[in-house]
Parts: C-alpha cells; sequence; structure tokens
C-alpha cells in the first residue's frame, strides 16, 4: 500500500499554525493536544509532524528518531496526564474501515473514566 498525503488536513494545519490548539507537549518530531470533542474526560492526541497518514505509512517510512521521539511523546502524554493508576485507552483509527476521519496519522490517548467495551456491536 502506498500512501498520497494531503496537506490540506486539519492536523497539517495545525502544525502549520494556521488554526489553534490547545497543546499538551511538544517535541522535536511531534505535538499532543486535546481533542476538540472530548469523548472522556481525559482526550488528547498524538500526532507526528511528518506528512504520515496512518500509523502503518509512519511504520513504513518514518525515521527511527521519529518513531522513538513519537512512542516517548506517547508515553510522555500519559505520565503528564496522570492516567497510569486508573488506566487509559490507546486507539489508532485508520482508513474507511477504521472510519478515520483526519487522514494525518494520530492516537487518541482516552483515560478518566470507565471506556466501557472496546468496540460496540454493528
Ligand atoms: P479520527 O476519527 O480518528 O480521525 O479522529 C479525528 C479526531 O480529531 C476527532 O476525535 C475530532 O474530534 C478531532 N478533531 C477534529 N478537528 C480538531 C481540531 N481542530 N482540534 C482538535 N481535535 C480535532
Amino acid at each position: 500500500m502506498s500512501y498520497t498525503y494531503d496537506d490540506q488536513n486539519i492536523f497539517a494545519k495545525i502544525l502549520r499554525g494556521e488554526i489553534p490548539n490547545t497543546t499538551v507537549l511538544e517535541t522535536e518530531h511531534s505535538l499532543a493536544f486535546r481533542d476538540l470533542y472530548p469523548q472522556a474526560p481525559t482526550h488528547v492526541l498524538v500526532i507526528p509532524k511528518g506528512p504520515y497518514v496512518c500509523f502503518d505509512h509512519f511504520a513504513q517510512t518514518a525515521s527511527d528518531a521519529e518513531i522513538v521521539d513519537y512512542i516517548r511523546a506517547v508515553g510522555e502524554v500519559c505520565k503528564q496526564e496522570g492516567v497510569a493508576e486508573d488506566g487509559w485507552r490507546l486507539i489508532s483509527n485508520a482508513g474507511h474501515d477504521g472510519v478515520q476521519e483526519v487522514p494525518h496519522l494520530h492516537v487518541h490517548i482516552l483515560a478518566g473514566r470507565v471506556l466501557g467495551r472496546m468496540l460496540a456491536k454493528g
């Protein structure tokens, strides 16, 4: 699978500073910010700064430095948000069947309440 990155997506605009965000953490290669429509008391999105469509694209083509930075950024957000004790969920939607709305890799960090089973039926 080859991926084409659309640089007009919302997260690309956030990275260029064209629209605002509530930043939680910024590192050399990654940015974490609060989801505009939170689905849990803690709902943070973590994105790489590079032009990657989804996790698969990132894993195949990002540099080791970007990948390490990104994974560590997820861990650092969890630490900052204090979610480790009660638990949390990491989700990354990809493509049509994954119902990915924004075509720039992001993981959702969700926490702050019991989140229920992972998937609703249907
Ligand atoms: P996904 O369905 O995994 O692509 O999720 C995209 C997420 O981006 C949704 O949870 C939206 O609420 C969130 N979102 C959309 N626009 C913004 C924005 N400008 N700032 C922060 N989060 C956003």
